[in-house]
This record gives C-alpha cells, structure tokens and sequence, in this order.
C-alpha cells in the first residue's frame, strides 16, 4: 500500500503525511488537489472495519470485515478463497437484488454497500464475506456509511492516475428497458436523479436528485428499503426476503406505511432507489464518474442494463 506518509511530495499541497479526509459532507471532493497540480489522489479506509447481521433475502447469519487496499486495486470482495472484483462482469443476478459470483461462489444483495463505499468517495477496499449475502443491518445503507465516517479516509498517491469516466458533449442517450428508463448526459460532475410512481400508495411520485458534493450520509445513506405490501406473497414465493421485516423494510400498503420506526425522509423510498442506483452504477469500476443520470422507475435489471450501456458509451481515460 503506498499512503502518503511514505510519498515523498513535492507539492506543499500534500506535505503533509497521511491526510484524513474531513467526511462531514460525505464523499470528499479530490478534484480540489488537481487544480494545484495534483493528479486525483484514491482512497482507501483508515482502519478495518466489520459488520455482522443476516441477510436480507437469505435470512442467514453473515459478516463482513472491510479492510485498507492499496492503490489501483478497487472494491474486492472475497470469500474463503474466492475473489470477487466488485464490477459488472461478475454480476451473476439482478432479481430484487443484485449478487455477483465467480467459480461458484456467489454474494448476495451487494448494492448496500456497494453505495456506502461509492458514496463515502472509497476507491479501494477489500470486503471479506462469511456467509452467501451482505448483512442487511436496518435495510439502508446508514450503518455502512457512519462506519466509514467514522473511520475516516486514507489518501493514496495513485500508483497509476485514477481514471475518469466521461460521456461526450453531443453523446447523451436514452436507455428504456422494461419499464425502466434513464437518460444519460455529460457532465463536468456526477449526478443522480431518479423518479420513481406507484399511484394509488402514499409514495405518489417522488423525485430525488444526489450529486457527490451534497452529503451521501446524510441525504441518501439513512434511506430504507421497502417493497409494496402486495409484492409480500410472491417475493415470499420467489424464495426472497427471507430476512425482511419491520426493522429493515417499509411495507408500503394502499393507505399507509408499515415500518418499526417512522420514516426517516418524507420522501424516503425514492431515496433509497438513488442509494441502490450509486451502488449498482459503481459496478463500471474504479474511478472519478462525470456524468449526470435521470432514471425513471430503476430497478436493479436495469441498472445493469445501464451500467453495460454505460461501459459501451463512456470514455475511460487516464
Ligand atoms: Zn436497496
């Protein structure tokens, strides 16, 4: 691992030793550094840290320990011996969650933390699973993120520079699959946008628009889960939400909504499918995302559709 402290800098910028990044505003804002020179500096956790719970759809018990990755390495996951890069190429299902695999193991309803680590602005980390599926915790991605808070960022002098991924000026586009649609266009910063309607709830429509330098914490990361009271019978029969219920999802009936604590943000669930969108979406891979995103209804089929228009469309440069 090449941490700052063992760089010599020569920008007075950097001089400074091992820097911790102020979280306070969730992800921190790199592309400050380059205006003095600098080329974008990648992150990784100041110290491990571990979660326990069950998972969402398995129901089982598992854990997962997050530790400090060098440079250049990205998000890893890893289970016994099997390592799982966290990228679209081994994303093996997307139904009401998306798990990825590899030579047969496979890691359930990553896109949780996936988002706190996207969103927290870590670029590098390794995820030690014990058991098939990312603990649910309280169905958000809160726990992740304060942990990360908490912990604090590393600044690391890139082995390699870290990579921009950028859409053209005239190369904006229009993604409809299913009932999903997303329009995607350039952007010197990343934005996401989504709206999401399900008339005859009291959800209605809801729009929510994140962009990294507003805070990840606390706008997006306290955003729940939640599924529709009808959904309940066949995503049981599907063999799915197993570990689901008031303490990790809002059930959303025709009248009201069924949760064991009130809701956190009025508009809360389409802030969670924001949450769940910067967690499938940081699938493309490692870098600094300069684009802005409008989705309508995603779902995590079609956030995977995107992600593979995205890899086709977007220019990855150095
Ligand atoms: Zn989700």
């Amino acid at each position: 691992m090449i941490l700052l402290k063992k760089d010599r800098l020569r920008t007075p910028l950097m001089a400074d030793s091992v820097m911790t990044v102020k979280m306070t505003r969730g992800a921190p804002d790199l592309r400050r550094k380059k205006s003095n020179g600098v080329k974008l500096y990648q992150t990784t956790l100041r110290s491990e840290l571990r979660f326990s719970g069950v998972g969402l759809h398995g129901g089982k018990p598992s854990s997962v320990i997050l530790s400090p990755m060098s440079s250049g390495t990205g998000v890893q996951f890893q289970a016994g011996r099997v390592g799982v890069p966290a990228l679209a190429e081994y994303v093996v299902d997307t139904k009401r969650g998306t798990t990825l695999g590899k030579g047969g193991v496979a890691i359930r309803t990553v896109e949780h933390l996936l988002s706190a680590i996207r969103g927290m602005g870590v670029d590098n980390v390794l995820i030690r699973i014990t058991g098939e599926e990312i603990p649910a915790m309280d169905g958000s991605a809160a726990v992740f993120a304060e942990a990360i808070s908490k912990a604090g960022l590393q600044l690391m002098r890139a082995r390699q520079p870290k990579p921009v991924w950028e859409l053209g000026d005239d190369e904006s586009f229009v993604l409809t699959t299913g009932l999903s649609s997303y329009k995607v266009f350039s952007s010197k910063a990343l934005s996401m946008g989504v709206s999401i309607s399900f008339p005859g709830t009291p959800i209605g429509l809801q729009d929510f628009e994140w962009r990294p330098r507003a805070s990840y914490l606390k706008e997006v990361s306290r955003a729940r889960t939640f599924c529709l009271a009808s959904e309940v019978p066949a995503l049981r029969q599907l063999g799915l939400a197993k570990g689901g219920d008031l303490s990790n999802t809002i059930v959303v009936g025709a009248q009201d909504y069924q949760s064991q604590e009130p809701l956190r943000y009025r508009d809360e669930c389409v802030r969670h499918k924001v949450l769940d969108l910067v967690g499938d979406l940081s699938l493309l891979g490692p870098g600094d995302y300069r684009f802005a995103c409008a989705a309508f209804a995603p779902s995590h089929t079609a956030n995977f559709r995107l992600v593979q228009e995205l890899r086709r469309r977007l220019k990855r440069r150095v």
